[in-house]
């Protein structure tokens, strides 16, 4: 027997939510763990950017190492064979001209010996060779005492002196043609080579020398031929030494008749030998040189290039290559950054969407089928997809149970409470049926707990194919439920609660007996205005339902009235 409420039951109190709470979620963590580890990692894009531009910068430096080593060592021993190969036709030039120096002095001592020379022409003719030929400074006629006969130029003032170096007298005593090497004239103070040549009376008597000297100190004749081609504008230039190291030609005038036998390659041409080194010079410059060895006389040839010249045009080579490259590397990197971008992007966004999930900002997540052309990408997008779809799943299962009540299937008080709120809020207006199985402990009593809940799930049964399709059966409280009836006014409500009363007692139970059943009947607004009032009014006419004799229906006001006349009759 249910005893009357003082008060009618209080319907649980709706929440003021409009949206459901979401129940897979027990916690709700404003930020998702990951999110801060993810803030304390280095970036995909950054990575790749790093990894592809360090290993293209050190195989490039390295290349423009490789290729400066080899372009060096190439150039430079090009460059010393070049001095060589011109050391090598300087001193065939050189040959010639010490060659043509003899011939010339041998013709001219040749023609006196004959006797055809004519004392009254020999100043006009010793004249003539010296400006006839380029090879000599000043040509001298000296007796077999060693006594100037004749000079030109006549200038010279010394005819009449006896020579008295030991150039001069070695002439005299071998009596051969011969090149000096480079001494101080006496009388002239002048640093000068003399060639000469013997010559010989009628009688084929010795009578002195015709000799030629070369005022090394002066232009001459090495400077004439040797000179021309004169220092190269990259610093490259030659030099002429006797065979005791002694410059004979030297683009620096100042320098010859120095002695440079303390250079290395100077010694290499001392020891009769030719060849190619670098060498560092008396200014401590490095130079690369080449060098050739003149038999004939004995001197030697150097021609040498500063060294810095090849470093210079290897470092110009170099340069080029680096500004040549330049455009592509930034290009380069233009590339590595776009493909880097496309590749972390979508993890970005994949990690964006998971956040958004987390965070519960979306309910569901919705990714764009996109077949990435990166195949690891490609094969996270379809494994995620299909992770939030089980996810989705999951939430759908799991918001399902929790609003479901486990033994009859039906809706239960938590969502109930929710869609009575909601439409209290949206300004919905609807009916409530509230019922209660009557003797229902007996059941219990008689059959066993187990037939009880199958009488339970029994009325639900029959409960679900009586409500209409926006209509929900709930169950809401042990053996109490109630239909929820949208857009229904208490009269429509009514005849589906006699509709499903009417079956009930008409048919079997899980007992082998039917059973019967008590209902009570409110609408909102209509009747209640708050959902407080509207379960507490529904609850008032299942009382008076069950109080009237239980297996009937009652809506409200006609619960209130009879309520009415019971207080009138007290
Ligand atoms: P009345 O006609 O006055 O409603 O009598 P009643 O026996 O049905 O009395 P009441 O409604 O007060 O009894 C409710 C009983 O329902 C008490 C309880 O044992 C039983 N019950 C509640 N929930 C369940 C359930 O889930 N399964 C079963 N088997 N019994 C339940
Ligand atoms: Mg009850
Ligand atoms: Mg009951």
């Amino acid at each position: 027997m249910p005893t009357k409420p003082t008060k009618p039951t209080k319907p649980t109190k709706p929440t003021k939510r409009t949206k459901p709470t979401k129940p897979t979620k027990p916690t709700k963590p404003t930020k998702p763990a990951h999110r801060n580890e993810e803030r304390s990692g280095i970036r995909l894009s950054l990575i790749i950017i790093i990894l592809v531009f360090s290993a293209v910068i050190v195989s490039f430096a390295l290349s423009l190492t490789i290729g400066y080593t080899t372009q060096k060592k190439s150039l430079t021993e090009n460059t010393l064979e070049l001095n060589r190969i011109t050391a090598n036709e300087l001193s065939r030039t050189t040959q010639t001209i010490v060659q043509s120096m003899q011939d010339t002095l041998k013709s001219a001592s040749d023609y006196i010996s004959s006797g055809q020379w004519k004392q009254e022409d020999l100043q006009h003719q010793i004249d003539f060779l010296r400006v006839s030929v380029p090879y000599f400074n000043s040509v001298v006629l000296v007796n077999e005492a060693g006594v100037v006969t004749a000079t030109s130029p006549e200038a010279l003032a010394l005819k009449g002196t006896t020579l008295s170096s030991d150039q001069a007298k070695q002439a005299l005593q071998l009596k051969q043609p011969l090149i000096s090497e480079p001494y101080t004239a006496a009388s002239t103070g002048r640093l000068i080579i003399l060639a000469s040549s013997p010559i010989y009376d009628a009688q084929g008597n010795y009578a002195g020398f015709i000799g030629g000297s070369v005022y090394l100190q002066e232009p001459n004749v090495f400077q004439k031929i040797l000179g021309q081609q004169g220092e190269n504008e990259n610093g490259s230039y030659y030099y002429v030494v006797d065979s005791n190291g002694n410059l004979i030609y030297h683009p620096d005038p100042k320098r010859v008749g120095e002695n440079v036998s303390d250079n290395a390659i100077v010694k290499l041409l001392l020891s009769g030998r030719s060849g190619q080194m670098s060498v560092v010079n008396s200014q401590h410059v490095k130079f690369l040189a080449g060098a050739a060895y003149i038999p004939a006389v004995g001197w030697g040839i150097v021609s040498q290039t500063p060294a810095v010249v090849v470093t210079k045009s290897v470092d110009a080579v170099i340069g080029k290559v680096a500004l040549i490259s330049a455009p592509f590397m930034v290009i380069l990197l233009l590339i590595v950054i776009f493909i880097s971008q496309r590749l972390s992007s979508p993890l970005n966004r994949l990690a964006h969407l998971a956040s958004n999930l987390t965070s519960g900002t979306a309910k569901t997540v919705q990714l764009p089928d996109i077949r990435h052309w990166n195949y690891e990408t490609s094969e996270l997008y379809s494994a995620v997809n299909e992770a939030f779809r089980l996810l989705d799943r999951r939430a759908e299962e799991y918001s399902h149970q929790a609003h479901t009540d486990p033994l009859t299937g039906l809706t239960n008080r938590r969502l109930m409470d929710e869609i009575v709120a909601r439409w209290a809020a949206e300004g919905v207006p609807f009916s409530i049926v509230m019922m209660d199985l009557d003797r229902f402990k007996t059941v219990n009593d008689t059959y066993g707990h187990q037939m009880g809940d199958e009488v339970l799930r029994f009325l639900a049964g029959r409960m679900l194919e009586e409500k209409g399709k926006n209509d929900y059966c709930c169950r809401y409280g042990g053996e109490e439920f109630v239909f929820l009836l949208p857009y229904r006014s208490d009269d429509e409500a009514y005849e589906i609660a006699e509709r499903l009363r009417g079956r009930i007692e008409s048919e079997i139970s899980p007992t082998g007996r039917p059973m019967t059943l008590s209902l009570g009947i409110s609408s909102y607004p209509a009747r209640a205005l708050t959902i407080e009032d509207l379960f507490g009014q529904a609850d008032v006419a299942l009382y008076q339902a069950k109080q009237g004799g239980r297996n009937r229906t009652i809506r409200y006001d006609e619960a209130a009235a009879a309520e009415a006349g019971n207080e009138a009759d007290h």
